[in-house]
């Protein structure tokens, strides 16, 4: 529902969709010519669909609408990377942002405004919770970097080949909306995105992923970031909930589960001191010797009052060469959109948190600084690097 009282048309999934024009006594093919009008020619005026009656598109006018998320700015880093806020009914700003690279183009989408699960290394997590944005949310920013990209002008040219959820949040934390907003981005009446294109990242919430299989194909991608359960719950404290060897399991089984050979990718980042030691990445080869799997080394960014520095140049190369030894295929991501605080983990919006999280975290600011920095500020602070 909108605040106008109607049913958003934008988000609904396609088994949705026929289920509304079901309840107005429409044939289910409905549902298909309304997906192409709002996803492939980008049209949200229900006016203009006119390959429907007259006297249906009264009907939908009068029950539902299409109702996107306000898009309040944009920033285009020096490496072509471009930086979107976002904001969603709950007043809190999200960001989104599109990495352009020569052979595809990757949107990377927020699913949460802030995150619960407080890892001691993610700028979102220092933002505490505030709410998990809607399936109209989630794809109205995919929606939304189209049409910014020019994706509904040009008929031949797909700006965006792939989709990753590694933006602000934790999507299984927003199981159902992430569900929703993924089956649009693969619905061939839709964005059709291959599902290997699109990503799910999680820190390893071990129910969710478990129940994943009866709902989805995407690829998924793990944030581990330690080889031990000592080292990880002092780092991502959801690892005492649900440790290692449980999340290695669940994610085995939803990679057997799919109709395709696929592994899912390893996402380690490299924090100076705390985790990248030769003898963490031997652990770590040792750790994945039975799941095949892609290890992505990400290097730390930092954002303002981090605990936190990047590895050396030479830790990282002697860490990917002792994974490559043991048989790994191994990618360092590079960082993109550093200039405009929209690298990995440096994503905060501004997000009226409801965990008092950041109280500590404007306690530190006021403590290193002399200040405390309203939310604003923190975006500023981080865009400039300080
Ligand atoms: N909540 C999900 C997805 C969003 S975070 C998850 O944790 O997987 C997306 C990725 O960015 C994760 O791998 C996360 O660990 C990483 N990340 C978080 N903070 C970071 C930082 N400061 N520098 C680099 N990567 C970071
Ligand atoms: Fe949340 Fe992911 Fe950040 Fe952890 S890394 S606080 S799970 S967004």
């Amino acid at each position: 529902m909108t605040s106008s009282g109607k049913i958003n048309l934008l988000g609904l999934s396609r088994e949705k969709l026929k289920v509304l024009f079901a309840e107005l006594g429409e044939k289910p093919f409905r549902a298909d010519q309304v997906m192409k009008w709002i996803y492939q020619r980008g049209i949200v005026d229900i006016d203009l669909m006119t390959d429907i009656s007259k006297s249906l598109r009264e009907l939908l006018k009068e029950k539902t609408e299409i109702y996107l998320p306000n898009v309040l700015s944009e920033a285009t880093s020096v490496d072509g990377s471009q930086k979107w806020i976002v904001e969603v009914a709950s007043g809190s700003k999200i960001e989104m942002v599109f990495i352009p690279e020569s052979n595809r183009g990757t949107l990377c989408v927020s699913s949460q405004a802030g995150c619960s699960l407080d890892c001691s290394f993610c700028a979102t997590g220092k933002q505490g919770f505030n709410s998990n944005l809607s399936a109209a949310e989630i794809i109205g920013q995919v929606w939304w970097a189209n049409s910014r990209l020019g994706g509904y002008q040009k008929k031949l040219e797909r700006p965006i080949s792939n989709v990753v959820m590694m933006g602000m949040g934790e999507p299984l934390m927003n199981f159902e909306n992430v569900m929703d907003a993924v089956a649009i981005m693969m619905d061939d009446f839709a964005f059709g995105l291959s599902k290997r294109k699109v990503t799910i990242s999680t820190s390893g919430l071990v129910p969710a992923i478990d129940k994943l299989k009866d709902y989805t194909e995407a690829s998924l991608a793990v944030s581990l970031h330690a080889p031990n359960d000592e080292l990880r719950s002092q780092i991502m404290p959801i690892n005492k909930k649900y440790p290692i060897a449980e999340l290695l399991r669940s994610v085995q089984d939803y990679m057997a589960s799919l109709p395709d050979s696929r592994v899912p990718v390893i996402e380690y980042i490299l924090l100076r001191g705390i985790n990248d030691h030769r003898q963490h990445a031997r652990d770590l080869a040792k750790l994945l010797e039975n799941l095949p799997c892609k290890i992505n080394l990400i290097p730390f960014n930092s954002f303002a009052f981090s605990d936190y520095e990047a590895s050396t140049a030479t830790s990282v190369t002697k860490f990917r060469q002792i994974l490559q030894e043991a048989g790994y295929t191994v990618t360092i991501r590079t960082t993109r959109a550093d200039d405009i605080g929209a690298a990995c983990g440096q994503l905060v919006g501004d997000v009226a948190d409801q965990t008092y999280r950041s109280d500590r975290y404007n306690k530190k600011a006021k403590s290193k600084f002399g200040k405390i920095f309203n939310k604003t500020d923190n975006l500023a602070v981080m865009a400039d690097r300080v």
